[in-house]
């Protein structure tokens, strides 16, 4: 009769336990999310089976156990929480796996958490209980373990995402510090202490402990250009190109010829695009491309990377207009989904990029570099400004480090206005026509940008004229379907 109502007792704390345990592992549910925010979806979706594995060994495994097993030695419950120990890191082994790069990973954060939590029970019995007492000590193993598993569950998944965050992510966009968050998407770096505060970009933030970009898929224009007003003159030429922008930059030029949108965040209640959205009108108006352009594109990295996939699987065609100035990491990962890059060298000394636009001129070499090495189709611009960069030195150590890259690169060399917060007076036409000679000693394509020239491209073999072009029209009579000179033969760097 005594074991019977023991039994009874048994089975209502194990479905105490279960039921706690439930809670236990659902409250901590959303914690990763809001900690590590939507750009790690993988870890979050990790932390959430991790929860799921728990759910299912508390409710399945130990209620199961003791059920089957009333009456022996398996019923305990001390016993039951190894074996229960034992078959969730079985289920957690696949996550291992998946992140096998890190050696720590869910499962040793399961050991750890298990462990920890079956220790501290046999601690409080060892030195609360009578040792003679077995049933009491079981019961107590299995209330107390309750208690303790929703602290350990609780602290756990506050704890984790911040740890994994800094240490074990895969490729992070910003990493969690005690006193502070650290962005790591461009070579800012901007430590951001208070939760709301910006970035120097006014646009990615510190929002729960994440950064975040409140303003992704806020586009600030669209409208259909020709490719060579990106400029890039070898990329489909003659095609026209669906053209997007957004707001704010990476960069603080003083002579920003954009700075309307780059130096601003967008309107209050500004209409949100969704990449799909914007992939599906593409698809629907027939278009070939787009262009992620206007203001700096690499900010809304998340974004664009999605909408790059999407339209990579729907044989669109992406190009990026931008500054370079992205950390290695993540120029990886998003240069790797896109066809073609328009990319600013603006000066090749130190001193012009930190005092003109609060920025570093290495990681743009850095970005330029990994553009051609994932064989990205690259274009490059330099805004030749009077008394700041126009000297034929500077031109010469430009063309020196493209030319080491390929001399088949084409570069762009525009000519300044007047504009935002500069007012040297408009680049002369004969400096820029000076730094395309300079130039073309050492490259194969050279153009001129804001002034009347001749900006044909000529086969770099024999010079015959493979695209003439007059303003933005543009006439390929020259080039075969392959991109070759139709005279000669000769391949010239061409995608099309
Ligand atoms: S993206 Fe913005 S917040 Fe991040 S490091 Fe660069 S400037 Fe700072």
């Amino acid at each position: 009769m005594e074991s019977v109502t023991n039994q009874h007792k048994l089975a209502f704390f194990a479905a105490v336990s279960a039921f706690i345990g439930v809670i236990e592992n659902f409250i901590p549910l959303p914690i990763p999310f809001l900690r590590l925010g939507l750009a790690n979806i993988p870890i979050c979706l990790g932390f959430s089976l991790f929860n799921f594995g728990q759910i299912t060994y508390i409710v399945f495994f130990k209620v199961l156990m003791i059920h089957l097993f009333r009456g022996t030695l398996f019923s305990y419950p001390f016993l039951i929480a190894l074996m229960g120990n034992a078959l969730f890191l079985l289920m957690t082994f696949p996550l291992y796996f998946l992140f096998k790069k890190r050696w720590i990973s869910f499962f040793s954060i399961s050991l750890t958490g298990a462990i920890a939590h079956n220790l501290g029970q046999l601690l409080l019995a060892l030195f609360l209980l009578p040792q003679n007492v077995v049933f009491n000590l079981s019961l107590f193993f299995l209330f107390s373990g309750s208690i303790m598993g929703s602290i350990n569950g609780i602290i756990c998944n506050i704890l984790y995402p911040g740890v994994i965050a800094r240490f074990f992510m895969e490729n992070p966009l910003y990493q969690v510090h005690r006193d502070y968050i650290q962005c790591r998407l461009c070579p800012n770096f901007c430590k951001l202490k208070e939760e709301h505060q910006f970035g120097v970009c006014g646009v990615r933030k510190r929002e729960n402990d994440c950064i975040v970009n409140p303003f992704s898929g806020i586009l600030s224009a669209e409208s259909m250009d020709p490719i060579e007003k990106k400029p890039l003159y070898h990329f489909y030429p003659g095609s026209q190109i669906f053209s997007i922008g957004f707001y704010g930059c990476t960069l603080k030029c003083k002579f920003c010829q954009n700075h309307s949108i780059s130096q601003h965040k967008p309107p209050p209640h500004a209409e949100v695009t969704q990449p799909k959205e914007l992939v599906d009108y593409i698809k629907k108006q027939g278009l070939k491309g787009i262009a992620f352009t206007y203001s700096e594109p690499t900010l809304y990295f998340e974004w664009v990377l999605e909408t790059a996939r999407l339209c990579r699987k729907n044989d669109i065609k992406t190009v990026l207009v931008t500054n370079g100035y992205l950390n290695p990491e993540a120029a990886r990962t998003l240069l790797a989904e896109i066809d073609g890059a328009n990319i600013d060298l603006k000066a090749f000394h130190e001193d012009f990029y930190q005092r003109l636009c609060s920025a570093r001129l290495e990681p743009v070499k850095e970005f330029i570099k990994i553009a051609w090495e994932l064989k990205v189709h690259i274009e490059l611009t330099t805004l030749v400004i009077t008394r700041e960069n126009d000297s034929l030195e500077e031109c010469g150590q430009i063309t020196n480090f493209i030319a080491a890259l390929s001399p088949d690169i084409p570069y762009h060399i525009s000519r300044y206005h007047p504009s935002y917060q500069f007012n040297a007076p408009p680049t002369s036409e004969k400096t820029i026509k000076s730094w395309v000679l300079e130039a073309q000693k050492k490259l194969h394509y050279v153009y001129g940008g804001n002034v009347a020239f001749d900006n044909d491209t000529k086969c770099k073999k024999c010079q015959h004229i493979l695209v003439s072009r007059s303003f933005y029209q543009t006439d390929r009579g020259g080039l075969s379907k392959e991109g070759r000179c139709k005279k000669c033969g000769s391949e010239n760097y061409f995608k099309q």
